[in-house]
């Protein structure tokens, strides 16, 4: 959902650029900041438009000032792009793969089997120089191949973060019909459904909130904490929703002069997801051995407090890819100095998840504190 300003510029990298907000994601702070501006010249409060906003107390209300206030907006970052996107998976994921059909450097083929082997008796041998697992955090490559050889997922700083959460994806549809305050069903849905992010402190049960994708894919997160004496599964269930979430999309009667609450309709809400995932924060002691390497979550796992999983993901892709084309191209490399390239990108890259964990699990703390 998050994708900061350097997987922006990677993505602008790889020549999706273009992409990047007319398909993939929009910067909230960036349309929260245009809100703002509009109230003001405007002199209404109709959307009340903060930038990321953390929020506390334990009333379900998403309309209400914030502590914090961050705007991800600027560019201040340094690479000259905003702060980060909120963007959609598919679109990102799509963006991708037609880069990669049209490049024509590389070839995606899904739905087969691919055999580490030496020995090839008469089936299809796949034989390559370098093998690197990017294959989520369950982790078969470093099950397979490189537990037995000491590589560990071992938890992260002394911090350990493991939760439970439920996220949720939500498609909104616009209510039909003007209301009979004069709102038009834009403005109801601006209203129910901030636009910018919102970090939600409340110390009996934190959430995060916020859309994502284009505005008019109109796709809203919400992400529960799960108690330990609930399930994941359990919590993740339509009746656990209504009263976990709902509360948040009903608003005081009183906000609008009206003797009964008002909530967004529920027949406007189409939910794409609503499950439980374990947040945790880890990462491996080592990220290859011989010619297997390990890339992604299947490396390092960040809860997702920061926004920094896909970023990581893409750095360790783009800093292992110049490496290995340089010593596939110079196979005396291979056979003399490849352990060392890997050892040196291993240094180099682990710096980044180092401490972008340590903020993330630092933001996590900060959001889930009264709980904890
Ligand atoms: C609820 C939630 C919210 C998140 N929010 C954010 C966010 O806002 N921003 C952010 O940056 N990150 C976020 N993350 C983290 C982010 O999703 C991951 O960091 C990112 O997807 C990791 O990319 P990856 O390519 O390493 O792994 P994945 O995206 O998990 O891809 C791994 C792929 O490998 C395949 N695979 C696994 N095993 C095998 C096998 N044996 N053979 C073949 N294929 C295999 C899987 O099918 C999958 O397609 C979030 C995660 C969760 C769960």
């Amino acid at each position: 959902m998050a994708l900061d300003e350097d997987g922006i510029r990677l993505l602008q990298v790889v020549g999706l650029y273009s992409s990047v907000y007319t398909e993939i994601g929009t910067c909230k702070s960036a349309a929260a900041r245009y809100f703002r501006e509009e109230e003001s010249r405007l002199g209404n409060k109709l959307t009340k438009a903060q930038f990321i906003g953390v929020i506390g107390g334990t009333e379900p209300v998403l309309d209400k000032p914030a502590f914090v206030e961050m705007d991800y907006g600027t560019t201040e970052g340094g690479t000259g792009h905003i702060g980060f996107i909120c963007h959609k998976q598919p679109a990102l994921e799509k963006g991708l793969r037609d880069r990669m059909a049209a490049l024509k450097a590389c070839e995606l083929r899904s739905g087969c089997e691919f055999v580490c082997t030496t020995t090839h008796k008469g089936s299809r041998k796949d034989s390559s120089c370098f093998f690197v697992g990017a294959d989520w955090k369950t982790g078969f490559t470093r099950k397979q191949y490189l537990e037995p050889k000491g590589i560990i997922m071992e938890q992260a700083h002394q911090a350990f973060y493991e939760e439970v959460w439920v996220a949720l994806n939500w498609q909104i549809d616009l209510p039909s019909e003007k209301t009979q305050l004069g709102y038009t069903p834009e403005q109801v849905y601006d209203l129910f459904f901030p636009i910018d992010f919102r970090f939600i402190c409340n110390p009996r049960r934190p959430a995060v909130c916020g859309r994502f994708g284009l505005p008019s894919d109109r796709l809203w997160r919400f992400e529960f904490f799960v108690m330990k004496d609930e399930g994941g599964d359990e919590m993740s269930k339509p009746e656990k929703i209504k009263e976990v979430v709902f509360p948040y999309i009903r608003h005081a009667g009183s906000q609008y002069d009206l003797s009964q609450d008002v909530a967004f309709p529920e027949d406007c809400i189409k939910v794409l997801r609503s499950r439980p995932f374990k947040f945790s924060a880890r990462s491996c002691n080592r990220w290859s051995d011989g010619r297997v390497i390990l890339c992604g979550d299947a490396a390092h796992i960040f809860p997702p407090f920061g926004g920094q999983g896909i970023a990581s993901g893409f750095r360790d892709a783009v800093s292992i890819a110049w490496r290995l084309v340089i010593l596939c191209n110079n196979q005396s490399l291979v056979k003399t100095v490849h352990e060392r390239v890997l050892k040196a990108w291993y240094k180099e890259r682990k710096q980044q998840p180092e401490k972008s964990l340590a903020s993330t699990i630092e933001n996590g703390r900060f959001v889930t504190e009264k709980i904890r």
